[in-house]
């Protein structure tokens, strides 16, 4: 029997490991991955905070929590199996009042479920020697988290693929996909078509588009994109920050709040907040594409969220347009932290899954529609958990390939 033809398309994280364990568990498969950037990663996937997520805050039993603990762990083994740098520093989680202490306990009791090892709240003492210049009622430590060279990541599972015989196209957008009642796919880019037996989708901020797209029905799901933008230290205020310092976040969203990232580079950062960007891939409040602004703004979902968390967004997007209102969130945590400290850092889009009662989808989502699957909803930890999210879709939705 011929060998099974798979595409994947998206080279960020979550194409690039599902195309990697293909290749790794069926040789024979002939796998191909269409990414239309002139690389991997350029967005999600390269622009997020690089931190090394271990399961802390997500529901237990969830996908997430499954997968972010199994993704840790399989996330750090190939760092240094592949020699690419990382580190596993540890995080603190900052309380700021009585409140938060509450929550922060809470926290740690859905981190020893979900598994979590060498969870421990800090005395003040302890906290000081760890993060001299933090201040807070109650601190968690968690040990286990660290950070990575996620460009790094990538690089390699091109390389990976392409040394196992799978094609790697960049520049290569998908227009469209047809599947014909016997379950071939034609995937269609600018110059030319391909068939396939399967298909994998892993579009992030496009994947309700591409998912009704090529499969003609409607998408369970619409993404909102979140734009999250950083501030960078100036390198001689970097040993401010020597651990991730995190606040309590509110559990109600899925973002995690401002905090302070220690870079694999040495660089320190802090963001990102969580703005509603005007276009699906725009990193700054001025890149505006009309289309993908009126579809948020007129999307039901989106008018029902914002009717709810009005107060929230209002501040996020008052801390997009000044600085002082971003900082102020960081002073909660480090007192000392000034505006002459930082310069402006890089920005990211999350793909935020939200429904038409206007509620963030908080675990991670994939669907198959006869020979397509589509990764739906994988936002963070999921660079974290990509290559645990790419065993989960081999396991649960490609057993039937070889
Ligand atoms: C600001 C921010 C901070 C974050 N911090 C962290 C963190 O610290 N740790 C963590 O674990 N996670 C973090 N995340 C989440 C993490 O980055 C994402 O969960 C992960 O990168 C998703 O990977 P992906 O492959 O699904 O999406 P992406 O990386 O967005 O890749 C999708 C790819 O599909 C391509 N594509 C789309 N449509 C087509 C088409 N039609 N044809 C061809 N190609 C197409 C795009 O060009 C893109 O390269 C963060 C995210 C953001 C935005």
């Amino acid at each position: 029997m011929a060998a099974k033809r798979i595409a994947v398309i998206g080279g960020g994280l979550i194409g690039l490991a599902t195309a990697y364990k293909l290749l790794l568990k069926y040789p024979a498969l002939q796998v191909q991955l269409f990414e239309k950037e002139d690389g991997p990663g350029f967005h999600q996937s390269g622009r997020n905070s690089g931190v090394l997520h271990c399961g802390l805050y997500y529901e237990p039993g969830s996908l997430k929590a499954r997968l972010a603990v199994e993704g840790i762990r399989e996330m750090t083994a190939f760092c240094r199996e592949h020699d690419i740098t990382h580190e596993i520093c540890g995080k603190v989680v900052l309380a700021a009042n009585q409140q938060q202490n509450e929550t922060l306990r809470g926290l740690a009791k859905r981190g020893e479920a979900n598994g979590l090892q060498g969870l421990k709240m800090l005395s003040k003492a302890e906290l000081r020697q760890r993060e001299p210049m933090v201040q807070a009622t109650e601190a968690l430590l968690v040990p286990e988290e660290g950070i990575t060279d996620y460009k790094g990541v990538m690089n390699k599972l091109v390389a990976l693929i392409e040394d196992r015989g799978g094609k790697v196209h960049f520049n290569s957008p998908v227009w469209s996909v047809n599947q014909t009642p016997a379950g071939e796919i034609t995937i269609q880019t600018a110059t030319q078509s391909h068939n396939f037996d399967r298909l994998v989708s892993c579009t992030g901020l496009h994947s309700d588009r591409t998912y009704k797209g090529f499969t003609g029905k409607k998408e369970p799901l619409r993404i909102v994109p979140f734009r999250g933008e950083y501030l960078s230290f100036k390198p001689e205020f970097n040993d401010m920050v020597n651990h991730l310092i995190y606040p309590v976040p509110d559990i109600k969203y899925p973002f995690l709040g401002v905090h302070f990232t220690r870079m694999v580079s040495g660089e320190r950062e802090v963001g990102p907040n969580a703005v509603l960007a005007f276009k699906r891939e725009g990193y700054t409040n001025s890149d505006i594409n009309l289309k993908d602004t009126l579809e948020s703004l007129t999307y039901v979902g989106f008018l029902n969220f914002l009717r709810k968390n009005f107060t929230f967004a209002m501040g996020e997007f008052v801390s997009s347009l000044s600085m002082a209102s971003f900082i102020a969130k960081a002073k909660v945590m480090i007192p000392e932290v000034e505006a002459s400290m930082l310069v402006k850092g890089s920005a990211g889009v999350r793909a935020q899954a939200m429904s038409s009662s206007g509620k963030l989808l908080m675990d991670f989502s994939v669907e198959r529609e006869g020979n397509q699957i589509h990764v739906l909803n994988a936002p963070s930890p999921g660079a974290t958990s990509s290559l645990a999210i790419a065993s989960f879709i081999l396991r649960n939705y490609l057993i039937d390939i070889e």
